[in-house]
């Protein structure tokens, strides 16, 4: 089985080894690659490009320990995330995909990132290391290769806040400047951002094999993934249809996760859809202020396609599109494989369901599910639409412990809430402390992530965006209230835009 292949050398080996710093050893790297032994459709060998002047502007040693790494170590090895010095024992490489984009097929792969090897934890679990704005791929299109310090730091500041919220996410080791400067709308400071996955595969990754035609590679390719992130479907008699439920049960407790913490990811494109179940790319993502299920915040996202409430919708479609991709492998008579996928789909919409439900009920305290509590929680929802509720703060709100809520069109949901919530048997300090637990009183604001980036970006400060992930890193300590972090954007700020590819 590929995970336990030992991969060949690449042939080119000797020209991306870059000479490694003897201090590197110290430093932890148990790097393998288990990636790099799928057949060469999947991959191509390429070193990252190094950049003129890395430097370390955020190190996370939390993280950093967790992957077995030193951190007083990596504190002195910017030119490892940037892309200067390879860490020992890497074989870096850029992973091939495709994906549909906004509807749209198209072929894709790692035009800006490379995939250094895969940590193995003191805890043996399995980590992609890559490094993202790495310079050129061989498909990079006419892309540079490269990233702004920006948009990297978003991703920084905005996958750690995920994962202290709870929710599965892609994490971030390091950011370095590389003392060049990338052209976008505007010059911007380039940057290198370290990014930690479960690991890469895509629902992409699956449309790529398909749209090469071999059935060996696609095989392969299910065979790796079910080894690396679906062991227990292996058994099963048809081990890849219970592989692609186990990918839709994953992203229908995501997209829910998402839904319950008013997350918009705004670019679910099939190729920024883990088959490991993490959120992945954080490009235009951002959090939804007053509660509306039309919310987007994408430049791009004309007719709303990735809007807050259409997410669950768009992650069937692109479940739809890895079921397609693995028909070959469901049933060997197309039809019978066909029937077999449209059947499977349709349980996304309950698998949903089930979870969306269970996370809104536990944010409104209660701990069993009864018939009314699905009217209960859109009721709830439909009037935070109409008076333009703050969806984090009222959430917050509720979860004190005599909410102070005196708006008299809401008087009678409080007492239908309050009556639901009394025939509990448990007490109402537990169904407090059940709420705050799934309400986060602070949230990455999106003019504050701005605040903390146009500091960094502009002015080389990076003491705001410290304050602000440290604050993001107990989204649910409701034992403190810091007014400047819990605001919604004043009312008369200009309306908030998101920006792909930066
Ligand atoms: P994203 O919007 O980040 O999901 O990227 C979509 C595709 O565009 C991926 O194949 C990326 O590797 C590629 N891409 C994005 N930015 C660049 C860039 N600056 N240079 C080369 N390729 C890029
Ligand atoms: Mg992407």
């Amino acid at each position: 089985m590929p995970l336990l292949k030992k991969p060949k050398p690449s042939q080119n080996q000797h020209l991306m080894s870059i000479v490694s710093d003897s201090f590197q050893s110290t430093a932890g790297w148990k790097l393998e690659h288990s990636y790099a032994g799928l057949p060469t459709l999947f991959h191509r060998s390429n070193a990252p490009e190094p950049v003129r002047d890395p430097k370390l502007v955020i190190l996370n040693h939390p993280l950093a320990s967790e992957l077995g790494l030193k951190p007083e170590v990596l504190q002195r090895q910017a030119r490892v995330f940037g892309g200067n010095v390879l860490p020992e024992g890497a074989r870096p490489l850029a992973q091939a995909y495709a994906g549909h984009q906004y509807g749209h097929f198209t072929t894709l792969g790692d035009g800006r990132a490379i995939l250094l090897g895969e940590q193995i934890t003191p805890t043996g679990e399995r980590f992609d290391i890559q490094l993202k704005g790495s310079g050129q791929t061989p498909f990079s299109r006419n892309g540079d290769g490269r990233a702004g310090l920006g948009p990297m730091l978003r991703e920084y500041i905005i996958s750690e806040a995920m994962h202290a919220l709870g929710i599965p996410t892609t994490r971030s080791l390091a950011v370095v400047t590389t003392g060049e400067t990338v052209r976008r709308m505007r010059p911007l400071p380039g940057a290198v951002l370290t990014r930690i996955a479960a690991s890469h595969i895509r629902v992409g990754t699956f449309e790529w094999a398909a749209a090469k035609g071999r059935k060996e590679g696609l095989q392969t390719l299910a065979d790796y993934s079910i080894q690396r992130h679906y062991p227990e479907t292996a058994e099963s008699e048809n081990s890849y249809l219970t592989f692609f439920e186990s990918v839709m049960e994953r992203q229908a407790k995501l997209i829910s996760q998402w839904m319950h913490i008013g997350f918009i990811h705004g670019v679910m494109n099939t190729d920024n859809m883990a088959i490991c179940g993490e959120t992945i790319d954080y490009g235009p993502c951002a959090f939804m202020d007053s509660y509306d299920p039309d919310t987007v915040f994408s430049s791009i996202d004309h007719h709303g396609r990735y809007a807050y409430g259409n997410q669950p919708h768009i992650a069937q479609w692109n479940l739809a599109r890895l079921a397609e991709a693995l028909l070959p492998l469901f049933h060997e008579d197309e039809k019978q494989a066909i029937e077999i996928a449209n059947e499977s789909i349709q349980s996304f919409q309950s698998r949903y369901q089930k979870h969306w439900l269970a996370g809104m009920s536990a944010k409104l305290g209660l701990f069993s599910e009864e018939a009314d509590d699905s009217d209960l929680i859109h009721d709830l929802l439909k009037w935070m639409q109409a008076s333009q509720a703050d969806f984090t703060n009222t959430f917050r709100t509720l979860s004190q412990e005599s909410p102070d809520l005196t708006d008299p069109t809401f008087q009678s949901w409080l007492l239908r809430w309050k009556a639901r919530r009394e025939q509990q048997s448990q007490s109402r300090q537990e169904s407090v402390s059940l709420m705050r637990r799934h309400n986060p009183a602070y949230i990455p604001r999106n003019h504050q992530v701005e605040e903390a980036l146009s500091a960094a970006s502009d002015r080389a400060d990076f003491s705001v965006m410290q304050r602000l992930l440290e604050v993001l890193a107990k989204p649910y300590d409701h034992s403190t209230s810091i007014p400047e972090y819990m605001a919604p954007p004043a009312a008369d700020a200009c309306e908030y835009q998101t920006f792909c590819g930066t």
